[in-house]
């Protein structure tokens, strides 16, 4: 009896013991796959991470190519930096976790999307025989017209940049990251939020970056700057209330250089500074000659943009009010345009310039509203009389969410006394419906392009100035 009971309580404790080696197998095997996932997959987002994407790519690029059609994309997020440091970086966080989320949920199944650190993500997509890279990177894309939802009720816009590599032949690995990464730059340099194909010519153009400095350096002494007009429709009546100033630039014999290739290379070597007093002292110039020689020419406004590094330098009011002095342009027609992301992110230097600038009289407008926050709250808290709807929304004023939102922002733009001014307007159809939706002012190709100043007067013998007086805080 006794031995028996033994041999059973033997039993027993091996069975015991049998079971907590199986545990601790299986712990060993669960800690194992967790340090596996760990070491493949990005902590916050739980998407792959870099080193699962190489060894991916890596497996992709091995194939025969003839079965391939492998895609590569890599994504950066628009301005993400002034989203985090104006959100907090908790808030970054929670949009690069969403924004991780949307992009799975665009890719196809067996695609591979990672976070390849910061705020730049990338896809592999392999045996793409559908649809072209384009397509396929569009769709990306087009996900991100539409708001990330935050907590806290929060919502985001953010927009991205794309760099697309089809891989058609054999390439090597760091032949294919180093053509996204081109591709990606060149999306940046086109003007953000759009998906760039790689093509050769891009490494070319890449290094043209120093060359546009070097020039630009001359452009001001060889007079090859020139401001242009753009004028800003009254929507009811179809007359011209004011004028917004625009940079050109035709470098030497070639063609002329695009404002987005250009503005961000003066920015990053201070040129802006200088090209930035001129573009004022120009649109004063022509604004005061307008107001002394064209009918009714009292009541045209001119609207200048301004860099968030022009705005943060303490000496800037000081310009102005000396430029105005020069020209003898009232302060009340001159109009200063800066964008929602640097009134947001700078707010703290900025905001004292801005003010002095409004007590000289000077009016303050929201240049691309709705691009970078359009948390409507914001519009309450900035200091401004004039928003400009984004261009983005004017495009698909169509769609029921870009109406909802021009139709807020009409809203409290009248709750605030600001007033409104949808950019881009291109078609009669969206004439029409901004006008129906009761936005006050526009401005677009439909109307006129940008002109030179003396197509501009001429432009302003066809449509009248108007008189009526505009509300302004
Ligand atoms: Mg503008």
């Amino acid at each position: 009896m006794l031995l028996a009971r033994f041999a059973e309580s033997q039993a027993h404790t091996a069975r015991a013991r049998a079971l907590t080696a199986e545990d601790a197998l299986r712990q060993q095997t669960s800690l194992q796959q967790q340090l596996t996932h760990q070491a493949f997959h990005d902590a916050l987002t739980g998407l792959a991470n870099r080193a699962l994407f190489f060894e991916r790519l890596e497996h992709a690029l091995d194939r025969p190519a003839a079965a391939q059609n492998t895609v590569l994309l890599l994504i950066d997020l628009d301005h993400f930096k002034d989203t985090n440091d104006s959100l907090g970086h908790p808030v970054g966080d929670e949009l690069l976790i969403t924004v991780g989320h949307r992009l799975l949920g665009t890719a196809r199944h067996n695609d591979t999307v990672a976070r390849m650190g910061g705020d730049e993500f990338a896809v592999l997509a392999e045996d793409l025989k559908d649809f072209p890279a384009q397509t396929y990177a569009q769709r990306f894309l087009d996900r991100f017209q539409e708001p990330f939802a935050l907590s806290g009720h929060r919502s985001v816009f953010i927009t991205a940049s794309i760099g697309v590599v089809p891989i058609t032949e054999p390439a090597t690995f760091h032949d294919a990251l180093r053509n996204a990464d081109i591709a990606l730059y060149a999306a940046k340099e086109r003007g953000r939020n759009r998906a760039e194909v790689f093509e050769p010519a891009m490494s070319q153009a890449q290094q043209s970056h120093a060359r546009i400095a070097q020039d630009l350096r001359h452009a001001l002494p060889r007079n090859e700057l020139s401001v242009h007009y753009q004028p800003v429709i009254h929507l009811p009546t179809g007359q011209v209330t004011g004028v917004e100033a625009l940079l050109r630039w035709q470098r030497g014999d070639r063609s002329p250089i695009p404002p987005e290739v250009f503005v961000p290379v003066a920015e990053d070597t201070g040129l802006i500074r200088p090209i930035g007093t001129w573009v004022l002292r120009e649109a004063c110039r022509h604004g005061r000659h307008w107001h002394d020689t064209l009918p009714r020419g009292k009541a045209l406004s001119v609207a200048v943009n301004v860099s968030g590094w022009q705005l943060k330098d303490h000496r800037f009011p000081d310009t102005v009010r000396q430029v105005l002095h020069e020209t003898g342009f009232p302060p009340v027609s001159l109009v200063l345009e800066i964008t929602e992301s640097t009134l947001v992110t700078d707010a703290a230097t900025t905001s004292p310039h801005i003010r002095t600038l409004r007590d000289l009289g000077v009016r303050i407008s929201i240049d691309d509203f709705g691009t970078g926050y359009s948390s409507l709250a914001y519009l309450r808290d900035l200091p401004a009389d004039i928003v400009k709807i984004d261009q983005s929304f004017v495009l698909r004023c169509g769609s029921e969410a870009n109406k909802s939102l021009i139709q807020a922002i009409l809203h409290i733009g009248h709750a605030l006394d600001l007033d409104v001014i949808a950019e881009g307007i291109e078609n009669p159809h969206q004439a029409q419906r901004l006008h129906t939706l009761g936005c006050p002012h526009g401005q677009g190709f439909y109307y006129s392009p940008p002109l030179p100043p003396t197509a501009l007067e001429a432009y302003l013998t066809t449509r009248a100035i108007l008189t009526a007086s505009r509300s302004h805080k």
